[in-house]
């Protein structure tokens, strides 16, 4: 049998295959999976179709078989199958998508998501093996062919013993030292299992294996016997893709917990789907407190991203903002420019599509959340607050308006937490601004001396502890045309006319005494000036000029 080389510098391509275009080997079950469902999908569109195939949907499965003893491992599908001739095209040409040429042919399809179009992943084998064996008989065919290669080299077909029904065999002879370092050996069900769950799970035909168990025997107390059993590994139906009416609170919040390896239930699910532009599913959730290292720079925002049921990134950044990083879930939508290794996305209008539904999605779900479930909100807020006030800081206040309204902030009207709309709404009929004190904590702001004369005038005070606050209120500047004042500023505008000239008269009276003061202090201070922001404080530090002291201890502790 002659050995027939691959076409198109073929041999190039697959060293080229083999070495850089997958990051991880694993996905090699993932590709050869994809293409079983593929092929089934292909021979299932015929039975809705035009021809009685006497198949059933119940009919399909793929199989896994495991041979440990001769390090080979099959991926069986009872889908279309292949004739001589589309074996020597699909799997002899490398980059050559019979799948695409499928989809291609057909306008609209009804019920099917073919994965395969770029021509490669069939190839992702040669990560594991050199030696790959497809053995198989199209739909419709008498004759079963073997295909078969050692990997650049080539390939040979020849006939070979008969397959029973339609379909095809990927067999591959695993190489020794095949090991994945995160799962383990190919050959063994717990690896199998992991990765079909982790890529493969929403697979919608499904994927079996025999799994060894072990029993107790009949009428024994402590002797156990092996037996073997067919398992279906994959769940098929994705929960994301089933109406909301259709769903449990508690099968909501038990795939959270499975999927996102959280122990508590969700503080909410966001669940939604979207049609036009970009269709897509997505499942979101709000964790009910923040993960150990939400604050440290270990943590990758992102959601997982499906394209047809296959999980093609696991933690997609591109769909979600800064200030919404805390969100965990995932997208799943058919219209995604993948790259060709199906690792990564080409820079994609729709991506930014999808990235701006889920956002404002995300948004308006705080919104009613802080509006009808205030309790949960203020929880929400106490874990992801400060999120959102940099996300109001972030990109010299882009996202301001967006996020000013998910704003609470504790006030000197008492213990509640207040939003902003909150405040304008109970600020008194002469009150010019918002006032705002800043301090580590409540109890130390509400004894700030500058708080006086603001509190005496029956004005509320924001009170700002975090050390974000001050830079996300001076990004603000405004809210509904009420602009921000600290109550350190010099001109908190508090006095009448008489009181200014008043002052006025003090400051000539006692300059001496200040400029005495100022010596004094040794280049120490700036200035010493009168006050009438103290009532019952002697006097008070003070700053003037755009950086308040507050802010100049957040910008001395950066690094440089
Ligand atoms: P893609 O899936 O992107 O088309 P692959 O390299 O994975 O590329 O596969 C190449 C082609 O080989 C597929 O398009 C399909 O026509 C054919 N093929 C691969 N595996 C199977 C299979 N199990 N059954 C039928 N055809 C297959
Ligand atoms: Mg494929």
């Amino acid at each position: 049998m002659p050995i027939k080389p691959f076409q198109a510098e073929s041999k190039h391509l697959l060293d080229l295959m083999i070495h850089s275009i997958y990051t991880h080997k694993e996905i090699f079950l993932r590709e050869l999976i994809s293409n079983a469902s593929d092929a089934i999908d292909k021979l299932y569109y015929k039975t809705l179709s035009e021809e009685n195939t006497g198949l059933n949907r119940d009919d399909f499965a793929i199989r896994i078989v495991p041979d440990k003893e001769n390090r080979k491992l099959t991926i069986s599908d009872n889908g279309c199958g292949m004739t001589r001739e589309e074996l020597e095209t699909n799997l002899g040409t490398i980059a050559k998508s019979g799948s695409l040429d499928f989809k291609n042919e057909f306008e609209k399809k009804p019920d099917i998501e073919i994965i395969g179009q770029f021509g490669v992943g069939f190839y992702s084998a040669f990560m594991v093996s050199d030696h790959v064996a497809a053995v198989s008989r199209a739909f419709g065919g008498d004759e079963t062919f073997r295909w078969e290669s050692h990997g650049a080299e080539g390939y040979t077909v020849e006939p070979c013993e008969k397959r029973e029904t339609c379909g095809t065999d990927i067999i591959i002879d695993l190489k020794p030292d095949t090991e994945d370092e995160k799962y383990g050996e190919y050959l063994d069900a717990y690896t199998l299992r992991s990765l079909i769950k982790k890529y493969s799970d929403y697979i919608r035909y499904p994927i079996r294996m025999n799994v060894e168990k072990s029993r107790l025997k009949e009428g024994s107390k402590d002797e156990y016997e092996s037996y073997t059993e067919e398992e279906t590994l994959n769940s098929m139906v994705p929960l994301w893709r089933k109406n909301k009416n259709e769903i449990t609170k508690e099968q909501y919040h038990q795939f959270y917990k499975d999927k996102f390896m959280d122990y508590e239930d969700p503080a909410r699910v966001i669940h939604m789907y979207t049609e036009g532009v970009a269709t897509f599913h997505a499942l979101m959730y709000l964790p009910a407190r923040a993960p150990y290292d939400f604050y440290t720079k270990e943590y990758e925002k992102g959601l997982q991203l499906y394209s047809n049921g296959v999980l093609i990134m696991d933690k997609c950044a591109d769909l979600l903002p800064d200030y919404f990083s805390f969100v965990r879930g995932l997208v799943d939508s058919q219209d995604l420019s993948l790259n060709i290794s199906r690792e990564m996305l080409q820079h994609d209008r729709r991506l930014t599509v999808i990235a701006g539904r889920v956002e404002k999605k995300i948004q308006s779900e705080l919104e009613s959340m802080l509006k009808n479930e205030r309790e949960d909100y203020e929880k929400f807020f106490r874990n992801f607050g400060l999120q959102l006030k940099y996300g109001v800081y972030q990109d010299f206040g882009a996202h301001k308006d967006a996020l000013k309204d998910l704003l609470l902030f504790h006030t000197s009207a008492g213990e509640k937490y207040s939003t902003l709309a909150e405040y304008v709404a109970r600020m008194k009929e002469d009150q010019k601004y918002i006032y705002y004190a800043c301090g580590e904590t409540v109890q130390k702001v509400e004894l700030l001396p500058q708080t006086e004369a603001v509190k005496d005038h029956g004005y509320e005070i924001l009170y700002l502890t975090d050390p974000i606050d001050e830079f996300a209120v001076r990004v603000l500047e405004k809210y509904q045309d009420k602009e921000f004042k600290s109550v350190s500023a010099d001109d908190l505008d508090l006095e009448t006319e008489e009181e200014k000239q008043e002052a006025a008269k003090k400051v000539e009276e006692n300059k001496d005494m200040l400029a005495f003061l100022k010596d004094a202090l040794n280049g120490k201070v700036k200035a010493v000036v009168l006050s009438n922001k103290l009532k019952t404080h002697p006097v008070c530090l003070t700053t003037s000029g755009a950086i308040s002291m507050e802010m100049e201890k957040v910008l001395n502790s950066l690094p440089n």
